[in-house]
C-alpha cells in the first residue's frame, strides 16, 4: 500500500469531518526549491488518495507574503538593506519583472505547479489580512494575551516578555512590521495604537496594518480557512515546538481541533562531484543558496519524474536528492515500471536512449528526427507527436548541460581523430575492417545486429569484444567509452560508418 493511501485511511478512521481541508504553505523569500517541494506533492498524493476513497477534500496553499524580510540574503543588493523587517508583499521585486518580492519568488513556482499538474487553492497571506478575514481572530487574540503567553511558556518553556504583543502592527512611517510596539488597543474601532524604533507613533487596523505573531497566526489559520489536515517540516513536530504550540492555541483560544499532522523529513541536496573533491550532502536552504529552484529542474526533467522522485520516498524518511546519475536511474526505472515519458513515438524511445541520439545529432533537431529514424523509430508525420519528441528531447540536452556526468557525455567526431587512431592496435583496426562487411548497399543493421557482430568479430580474431568497443569509441567519438555501441552505431549514417572505419586501416 502506497503511503499515501495509508495516511488517507488513518485520517478518516482518527477524524470526524466529513470534509477535509489540506493546508501546505511557504514563505517566498527566495527561490522555492526541490525542499519545499516535498509538502506540496506530499499534501497532493494525500489529497488523491482521499479522493480516490470517494472522501471530500481539497488542498490549499497559503503564501506567507505578509512576513518580513529577516535579513538581506546573499543574493540581494546591498540597497535591499533597508528592506529588512518589512512584509514580502510589499518590497519591490529585485528583478524588476514583478509587482512585488513576493511575487518574484512565488510566481515561477505556482506555474511550476501547473506544470506538475497539482491543483490547489492559492491564498496570499496579504490579501487574506488586507481582505479582512483575520479581523475575528485578531480581536480574540488580543482579547486573550494572558492565557495566550502562559500557553506559549508552558509549551516551549520559555519566558514570553511582558511586552509581547500577539498582534504585530505595520509602522506607516518606516514600512517594518517588526519594529513597533503596541501602545493601546481599540477592539471596538478594531484599531492597535503604536510606537514604533523609527520614532513614529501611528494607528493601525485590524485589517491589513498588521499581522499576528507567526505561533498566533498558524493556529488562526487553521481555523479561518477550517484545515483538518497539514504537512509540515518535522522541525515544526518537535516536542515543545510550533505545532504543540499551535495546537493548544487552536482549542483553547480559537475552540478549533487541530489539523491531523503529517510530518516530513528534508530533502536533502547531493551537490555534484568536483574532481579532487567528495559529493556533499547539505540540507536545501535558500538563504544558504544550496539549493535546486523547482522551476529550473523542471527545464531538466519532466515533471512526472519530479513527482516520482518525491513521492516514492515516505514522509518520515529523508530525500537524497541528487539529479546527476542517481537522476537518472530513477528516471529508467520510471521508464521500466510505471509509463513512458511523453505520448508516441516519444514515449517509446527511453530517456536514456535519447541522450545518445541527441548528441549524435549534435542539437540539430531536423538532424535528430533522422537520427531517430535510423535507430529503427519511424518518425511520425502527426505534428503534436513531433511536439512530444521536441519536448522530450529538450529535456535531455538540459539535463546534459546541468547535471549529467562527464562520461555520459560525448561528442561525434566530424573527421577521424588521427592521434588518438595511433594509440589503437593492429588487431583493433582489424576488427573495425571486419565489421565493414556488414555495411554493403541495402543493409542497414539495428542495434543487435551491431552488437551481435560485434561479438562475432571478437571471437573470430580471438579478441576481448571490450577492445573493439573501444577502438569504435576512439574512431568516433575520440574516446575510450561512450554509449552502448549498438545504439551509437545504429543512429549513424552506414555510409558514415564505413568510410570512418575504412580511413582506419589505409
Ligand atoms: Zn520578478
Ligand atoms: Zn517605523
Amino acid at each position: 500500500m502506497h503511503w499515501s493511501l495509508a495516511i488517507a485511511k488513518d485520517i478518516v478512521e482518527r477524524r470526524e469531518e466529513k470534509k477535509h481541508v489540506l493546508a501546505t504553505g511557504i514563505t517566498p523569500s527566495g527561490d522555492i526549491h526541490v525542499g519545499n517541494l516535498r509538502e506540496i506533492i506530499t499534501g497532493d498524493a494525500v489529497h488523491s488518495a482521499l479522493v480516490d476513497m470517494g472522501v471530500e477534500a481539497k488542498l490549499i496553499y497559503v503564501a506567507d507574503t505578509f512576513d518580513p524580510l529577516r535579513r538581506r540574503y546573499s543574493f540581494l543588493p546591498e540597497e535591499y538593506e533597508t528592506h529588512v523587517g518589512k512584509p514580502l508583499s510589499e518590497i519591490p521585486d529585485p528583478a524588476g519583472c514583478h509587482t512585488s518580492y513576493a511575487d518574484h519568488f512565488l510566481q515561477p513556482f505556482l506555474d511550476s505547479l501547473a506544470d506538475l499538474g497539482i491543483k490547489i487553492e492559492i491564498f496570499k497571506a496579504d490579501e487574506m489580512y488586507k481582505s479582512g478575514m483575520y479581523v475575528d481572530v485578531i480581536k480574540e487574540a488580543i482579547s486573550r494575551k494572558e492565557d495566550l503567553s502562559r500557553i506559549i511558556e508552558e509549551v516551549s518553556g520559555r519566558q514570553v516578555s511582558e511586552e509581547w504583543t500577539s498582534f504585530n502592527p505595520l509602522c506607516d512611517a518606516c514600512g517594518r512590521i517588526t519594529t513597533a510596539i503596541v501602545k493601546r488597543y481599540d477592539i471596538d474601532n478594531e484599531e492597535v495604537y503604536y510606537e514604533c524604533e523609527c520614532g513614529n507613533n501611528g494607528v493601525a487596523s485590524f485589517k491589513g496594518g498588521g499581522k499576528l505573531a507567526w505561533r498566533v497566526d498558524w493556529a488562526a489559520r487553521w481555523k479561518i480557512l477550517g484545515v483538518t489536515i497539514e504537512p509540515f517540516g518535522k522541525d515544526h513536530a518537535a516536542p515543545g515546538g510550533s505545532f504543540d504550540t499551535g495546537k493548544r492555541i487552536a482549542s483553547e483560544i480559537y475552540n478549533y481541533e487541530a489539523p491531523y499532522p503529517i510530518p516530513f523529513e528534508h530533502v536533502l541536496l547531493k551537490t555534484k562531484v568536483v574532481e579532487g573533491t567528495k559529493a556533499k550532502v547539505t540540507a536545501m536552504s535558500s538563504s544558504r543558496g544550496t539549493n535546486i529552484p523547482v522551476h529550473e529542474i523542471l527545464e531538466a526533467v519532466p515533471p512526472e519524474i519530479l513527482k516520482h522522485v518525491i513521492s516514492r520516498v515516505r514522509p518520515e524518511k529523508h530525500i537524497e536528492f541528487n539529479p546527476s546519475l542517481p537522476l537518472l536511474y530513477l528516471i529508467d526505472e520510471y521508464e521500466r515500471e510505471i509509463g513512458g515519458i511523453g505520448r508516441g513515438i516519444a514515449e517509446k524511445i527511453p530517456f536514456r536512449h535519447l541522450l545518445t541520439l541527441v548528441q549524435i545529432a549534435r542539437g540539430d533537431f531536423s538532424e535528430l528526427l533522422k537520427v531517430i529514424n535510423r535507430s529503427g523509430y519511424e518518425v511520425p508525420k502527426d505534428k503534436e507527436e513531433i511536439k512530444e519528441i521536441e519536448e522530450k528531447a529538450r529535456y535531455v540536452k538540459n539535463w546534459l548541460r546541468e547535471y549529467a556526468p562527464p562520461n555520459l557525455k560525448f561528442e561525434l567526431q566530424s573527421v577521424l581523430p588521427i592521434e588518438e587512431l595511433k594509440n589503437l592496435s593492429e588487431p583493433q583496426k582489424t576488427a573495425l575492417k571486419l565489421l565493414t562487411p556488414e555495411l554493403q548497399e541495402g543493409k542497414t543493421p539495428n542495434a543487435d545486429d551491431w552488437h551481435n557482430k560485434i561479438y562475432e568479430v571478437a571471437s573470430a580474431t580471438n579478441m576481448e569484444a571490450k577492445e573493439i568497443f573501444k577502438a569504435i569509441y576512439v574512431v568516433l567519438l575520440k574516446k575510450p567509452s561512450g554509449p552502448r555501441a549498438g545504439w551509437l552505431l545504429a543512429s549513424l549514417d552506414t555510409e558514415f560508418i564505413r568510410e570512418r572505419f575504412k580511413d582506419c586501416y589505409r
